[in-house]
């Protein structure tokens, strides 16, 4: 085992602060990784504050891992000392069960192993007894099939975000369709809705934001998008019914779901990404014009190696702020406000010299 400086929140009502935690000792097949940066995922809020329910405590948050091999194990080929990998959401899956052996292992029959909130794994099960720690910390080990290769000619701390934020746009966009020429509207411009804003328009999609900020129009239209519709104009959603054929909802707050459905053309799909508390639904937004209503999480190992790859191919990454860890209590306030260009980003360097100085 090894001590790791880190940062954690130790109940649902407490800031985060400094707190030391134990690594595993590498297995054969494990990957030792120093953490350079981490993204700020509003998830990370949700669960710190338990608003999902089933919070695990002390909770290290962290799952937009980006930071350099340090260390192999033996069984091991995929990676070597030196390499700038990333981490995303989980760590782990059964392997065993179908959504696993289609490579979508965020869908396990048996649950992933989440990267932080979560269990490491005992062959095919969770292991109540052993939390995982997030990215709030210097060191991470990760058996290397759920390590990603980071293209070396995107900026690391720009990196980051792609590994949630990316991903989880990423994956509702192609498994929908989105291709060149199709209609697609985000909803929410922060760190999700300003990826997808990015990645609909590198596949070629005629892309429209949905906001309740008003000031986001130029950042939306420098992003990428063609087309910006303030949501608290009375008239939006009447004067642009029927128009889009997706629409990716990354709100994290309490919305009408009715009111963006109408917003879909015939045989259209909306697909959440946002994770707000229930909201009350209707029939009659889905049976007028055959529309749609799905979810999706996150995203495979496979293809989220793909979307960092497009995206080195197609020169997108995130817009970030990077922040010292020791800001991350204001940067939660600041997200809550909507005060966020478009991701925050922890600089790691800045834990590791705490620690340095504490020891
Ligand atoms: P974020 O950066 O805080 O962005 C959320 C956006 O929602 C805001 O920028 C804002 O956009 C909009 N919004 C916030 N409050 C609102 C309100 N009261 N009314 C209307 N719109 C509001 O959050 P994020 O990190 O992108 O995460 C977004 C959501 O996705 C969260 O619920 C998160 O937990 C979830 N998530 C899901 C997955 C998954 O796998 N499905 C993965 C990661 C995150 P505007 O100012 O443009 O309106
Ligand atoms: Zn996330
Ligand atoms: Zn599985």
């Amino acid at each position: 085992m090894s001590k790791t400086p880190a940062w954690a929140a130790q109940s649902p009502t407490s800031e985060l602060a400094p707190f030391a935690i134990e690594r595993r000792e590498p297995g054969p097949n494990d990957v030792v990784i120093d953490i350079d940066w981490c993204g700020v995922c509003h998830s990370d809020i949700h669960q710190v504050r338990d608003e999902w329910g089933g919070s695990i405590f002390p909770m290290v948050p962290g799952h937009e891992i980006v930071g350099r091999v340090v260390e192999v194990g033996e069984g091991v080929r995929a990676h070597r000392a030196g390499d700038r990998v990333g981490v995303g959401c989980f760590v782990d899956s059964c392997r065993a069960c179908a959504p696993c052996k289609a490579g979508e292992e965020q869908y396990c029959d048996r649950g992933m192993s989440a990267t932080y909130n979560g269990f490491e794994r005992a062959g095919l099960d969770l292991d109540r007894s052993r939390p995982t720690y997030g990215g709030y910390s210097t060191r991470i080990v990760v058996d290397a099939a759920y390590v990603l290769r980071v293209p070396e000619s995107i900026p690391a701390e720009r990196a980051a975000p792609l590994l949630c934020a990316g991903i989880t746009t990423w994956s509702p966009l192609r498994r929908f369709g989105v291709q060149r020429g199709s209609r697609v509207a985000v909803a929410g411009l922060g760190g999700l809705g300003h990826m997808g804003v990015k990645l609909a328009r590198a596949m070629g999609a005629e892309v429209t934001v949905l906001s309740h900020s008003p000031s986001k129009r130029e950042d939306a239209l420098r992003l990428g998008a063609h087309d910006f519709i303030a949501t608290r104009d009375a008239d939006a959603f009447r004067t642009n019914a029927g128009r889009f054929d997706v629409l990716l909802d990354t709100v994290s707050a309490r919305h009408d779901y009715n009111d963006y459905l109408g917003l879909l053309a015939l045989d259209g799909t909306m697909v959440l990404v946002g994770l707000p508390e229930p909201v009350p639904l209707g029939a009659g937004a889905l049976i007028m014009r055959r529309r749609r209503l799905a979810g999706s999480l996150i995203g495979g190992i496979r293809e989220t190696q793909e979307m960092l790859d497009f995206c080195a191919a197609h020169d997108v990454a995130a817009d970030v702020e990077t922040i010292p860890i020791g800001s991350i209590n204001q940067a939660y306030e600041r997200m809550l406000r909507g005060d966020v260009r478009y991701r925050f980003v922890i600089d790691i360097a800045s834990l590791r010299a705490a620690g340095a100085a504490r020891a």
